[in-house]
């Protein structure tokens, strides 16, 4: 199948979806200039992952915030690109119940969408680690700038960006509605993500079968009678290419989406 027909094969699955939702990865925001991690280009080629372990930021709160400032800085006046105001325009069309995310850029906010879970949490805010007070982090930033490092809130505890570092759990309730979600829904729309890292790796899977190839603790498996259709977008085959995947779009998602979701709403207008 050519590009074009595939556009409108997804489009056809999104328009007569019930209950569509969304995964996406680093590949949705490479366009708008976020680093990934894992890719050739990634921050671990460059930055050794053991230095930003929960460990090691509370060993050493001043040299994490060095580097975060290294790093990150700037990130909070990052725009969203044509991926992002893709699936905020399909849930405003209601055809995205929701984006389960595992960038922590805030992009999709950003772009107008809603309904989002957070899986690794967000760089746009800080939080204190004795009272749970949250802070804008682009204020936080300007304060380590200024020298005040590590930076403290007024309670004196001490602050950490509000992401999930390696060591440090999932947030429960990120994950569980993730799961809640992925068991709903009848269609999933996975892009810009290999979807090879847990916990999102497990999702396709749930949402396909109703239960994850991996184990975890706590969650029932739950035979799907209506398996989700999946449906991806990013710029290589992934192991959902040829497998589990209904339809596979390669290319950028900043080209794609845009084009299935001008598809989806001349076919809701039809
Ligand atoms: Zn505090």
């Amino acid at each position: 199948m050519g590009l074009e027909e595939l556009v409108k094969k997804a489009a056809g699955l999104l328009a007569e979806a019930r209950w569509p939702i969304a995964l996406t990865g680093a590949g949705v925001s490479t366009e708008s200039g976020i680093p990934d991690f894992r890719g050739p280009q990634g921050l671990w080629r460059k930055y050794d992952p053991d230095e930003f372990t929960f460990s090691s930021f509370m060993e050493n709160p001043a040299r994490y915030w060095k580097r975060h400032l290294e790093i990150f800085a700037g990130l909070g006046e990052a725009k969203p690109n044509p991926s992002h105001y893709a699936l905020a325009r399909l849930e405003e069309v209601g055809r995205l119940k929701c984006v389960i995310t595992q960038n922590v850029d805030g992009l999709h906010q950003k772009a107008g969408s809603r309904n989002v879970v957070e899986f690794h949490g967000s760089l746009s805010q800080a939080k204190c680690l004795r009272c749970g007070s949250l802070y804008p982090m682009a204020g936080v930033e300007a304060r380590v700038k200024s020298g005040e490092i590590p930076p403290k809130c007024g309670c004196g505890g001490l602050l950490k960006p509000n992401v999930v570092m390696f060591e440090e759990p999932i947030p429960f309730e990120a994950l569980s509605k993730a799961h809640s979600e992925a068991l709903k829904c009848d269609l999933m729309l996975v892009a810009g993500t290999s979807a090879s890292v847990y916990p999102a790796a497990e999702l396709p899977y749930i949402a396909k079968f109703g239960r994850s190839p991996m184990n975890f603790p706590g969650l029932e498996p739950v035979q799907k009678s209506k398996p989700a259709k999946i449906i991806e977008v990013n710029l290589s085959p992934t192991q959902l290419t040829n497998t589990i995947a209904d339809c596979s779009l390669l290319g950028k998602t900043g080209e794609i989406l845009p084009k299935i979701v001008k598809e989806v709403e001349r076919l809701l207008e039809g």
